[in-house]
């Protein structure tokens, strides 16, 4: 028996695959507005048992947490599976070309909410137990899943289950298979997530709008918001709150070499964004560098005085701003919001209200973690090709908990294409992700045990 024998069960079962995973799709697990949430963890539990796996529903405040184990007890290194079975929701639904919970198959892809964002991605893991019990008969490692069902309304559970969880999730070895593969179809692996301080800033002036006669007598929090937010970032595109940079982790040259490797076309991104250059930052204009190790502080919204059409001489009585700083290792959102804070007193802005709207922290998994090269083997051996390897990627997730409380390196593990449509009409994923991704899995749980390399310990 081989791992070859574990490829041709997954060849020559596709059909009972896709069954399986499509009644998963079909049940509506939509987390906003809590439809269909625990019969879906119910259906998502009872997959998992079919296959042996150890399988418990861990109620929480909000939609429950799946958790599962199977292998051997003393089954070292331990591989822990995270992903999430909610969804968005899927309106506008007259712009479907079928129904989203209705999966269907066309071009190669199969259409439904929840595809690969992320019901499909985390059930090829799920598929990848079948298929190496079905040929080996048991596994050689122990692997632990975690599904939640709150991701996409930003996880409030998941960090205090993870906290007062740590025996139960105890691992060597973090993957998720969420977000997508390069643009071109060529796979990644992702060792990182930028965290994340989101703050609204808010400046009062006179007690009431005035007549903007008074501009001349009155100050204006308007112009008092634009000095504010000029004060944050330099032209030379540098934040300029002092202390900002002095926590980000230096880069290993791996990292560098790493991240410049990532093929890119610059002309046609500028043509596809309709601009005419890319920010210069402390990594010059390279497009990848900056993505993935460049810190942010983005102007998410700006509100003042009057909104409407046509004219009115008014002088405002109130400013605000909203302002998401994406974070790299080892930024942390409150030390950063303790900066901004004495940046703004310093400045004559100690009246500003600060209203802080959510935060979490960044992560990294080095990339000389000798579990990189173990995924990258794994995910070169099913794809035919080497990934290319992500030190970071600009967007969220729950990488961090993990690495937090769990002192676990981190990897993501895409299988979807760029163009899946998630939180969008016709979400799909391509069916070569779904089966490559079940192989994927079952080669890395196989190296995992076969391999020389000691991820642990
Ligand atoms: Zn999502």
């Amino acid at each position: 028996m081989s791992l070859t024998d574990v490829y041709r069960y997954v060849d020559n079962n596709q059909d009972k695959l896709l069954e399986d995973l499509f009644r998963f799709l079909r049940q509506p697990s939509i987390s906003t507005r809590n439809e269909g949430m625990d019969e879906c963890a119910q259906l998502l539990a009872e997959e998992m048992k079919k296959l042996g796996i150890e399988t418990k529903i861990f109620p929480t405040g909000r939609h429950p947490i799946v958790f599962g184990e199977v292998g051997p007890t003393n089954g070292d290194p331990t591989l822990l599976i995270y992903g999430h079975y909610d969804v968005q929701p899927p309106e506008p639904l007259e712009l479907w070309d079928s129904d989203p919970f209705e999966p269907t198959i066309k071009n190669g892809r199969i259409y439904a909410r929840g595809s690969s964002d992320n019901k499909g991605q985390l059930f090829a893991h799920v598929k990848a137990i079948e298929a190496y019990k079905t040929v080996f008969d048991k596994l050689p490692v122990k692997v632990k899943f975690i599904f939640e069902g709150e991701e996409e309304i930003s996880s409030p559970s998941l960090e205090p289950f993870v906290a007062e969880h740590k025996d139960l999730l105890k691992s060597d070895l973090f993957v998720v298979s969420d977000s997508h593969i390069h643009e071109s179809g060529h796979p990644l692996v992702v060792l990182g997530l930028k965290g994340m301080l989101y703050v609204e800033i808010t400046l009062r002036g006179a007690n009431k709008d005035l007549h903007s006669m008074r501009a001349a007598a009155v100050p204006s929090p308007v112009w008092r918001m634009i000095h504010l937010l000029a004060s944050l970032k330099g032209e030379d595109g540098m934040v300029q709150i002092p202390g900002f940079y002095d926590n980000v982790r230096p880069l290993l040259p791996e990292e560098i070499t790493a991240a410049e490797a990532i093929p890119f076309d610059k002309k046609e991104l500028l043509s596809d964004l309709g601009i005419t250059s890319l920010l210069q930052n402390r990594h010059a204009n390279d497009y990848y560098k900056n993505m993935i190790f460049e810190p942010t502080c983005n102007i998410s919204g700006l509100t003042a005085g009057y909104q409407e059409e046509g004219s009115k001489t008014i002088l405002p009585c109130q400013a605000s701003a909203k302002l998401d700083l994406r974070l790299v290792p080892d930024q942390d959102p409150d030390t950063i919001l303790g900066l901004l804070k004495n940046h703004l007193n310093r400045n004559g802005y100690g009246d500003a209200k600060i209203t802080v709207h959510g935060g979490f922290e960044p992560s990294r998994t080095p990339i000389t973690h000798p579990s990189v090269q173990l995924a990258s083997e794994a995910v070169a051996e099913v794809f035919g090709k080497e990934p290319y390897i992500y030190p970071g990627i600009g967007g969220a997730g729950p990488n961090y908990v993990f690495a937090k409380h769990l002192n676990v390196p981190c990897l993501i593990i895409p299988f979807a294409a760029a163009d899946q449509n998630n939180h969008a009409p016709n979400e799909s994923l391509i069916l070569d992700g779904y089966f490559n991704g079940i192989k994927t899995s079952a080669t890395l749980i196989h190296k995992l045990a076969t391999t020389n390399i000691t991820i642990n310990g």
